[in-house]
C-alpha cells in the first residue's frame, strides 16, 4: 500500500537523520525514558520560556522507531506551550492505539499511525512521549506569589 510506504520513508527518514538529537544544556527539565520491551532508552531534555516550550532535545539508543518517534515529536512539540504539547501526546497516544483516531491536522506525525499494525511497538513510539510529559509534569510553574491588591 503506497501510504504505509510512505509512512515508512518519514519513519527511516526520522531515524537515520533525527531532529533535535543531542544534549541541550543548560536545561530546565530532564528526563530518561526506558522501553524495557525493545530496550531503547532516551533523555528529553526541555527549556522553558515561561509556559512554551523553547527548545527540546533529545539522546539516546533505541529502535528505528523510537528514535523516529522522538525525531517527530522534537519538531512537533517546539514553540508549543505546555498544554498544547499534552493535548498533542494524547493525540498521539490515541493514534497509536484506537484504529479510529484521526490523523488529519498531524502532518508527519500521522506517520505513526502505522505503528498501529505492531502492537509489539507501540511502546517503541509512544515511549519519548511519556517521556516528554513527565518531563512538563516535572517542571511544573512555580505558584506565582499570591498579589495583595490592598
Ligand atoms: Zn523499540
Amino acid at each position: 500500500m503506497e501510504l504505509n510506504d510512505l509512512y515508512r520513508d518519514v519513519i527511516l527518514d526520522h531515524n537515520r537523520n533525527p531532529r533535535n538529537f543531542g544534549v541541550l544544556e543548560p536545561a530546565d527539565a530532564s528526563v530518561e525514558g526506558f522501553n524495557p520491551l525493545c530496550g531503547d532508552r532516551l533523555t528529553v531534555r526541555l527549556k522553558m520560556a515561561d509556559q512554551t516550550i523553547e527548545d527540546i532535545r533529545f539522546e539516546g539508543q533505541g529502535c528505528a522507531i523510537s528514535t523516529a518517534s522522538a525525531s517527530l515529536m522534537t519538531e512537533a512539540v517546539k514553540g508549543k506551550s505546555r498544554d498544547e504539547a499534552l493535548a498533542l501526546f494524547t493525540r498521539i497516544h490515541d493514534l497509536l492505539t484506537d484504529d479510529d483516531a484521526s490523523s488529519d491536522d498531524l502532518g508527519k506525525l500521522a506517520a505513526l499511525s502505522g505503528v498501529r499494525e505492531f502492537p509489539a511497538r507501540v511502546k517503541c513510539a509512544s515511549l519519548c512521549w511519556h517521556t516528554l510529559a513527565s518531563a512538563l509534569q516535572s517542571h511544573e510553574p512555580q505558584a506565582l506569589p499570591a498579589v495583595s491588591t490592598e
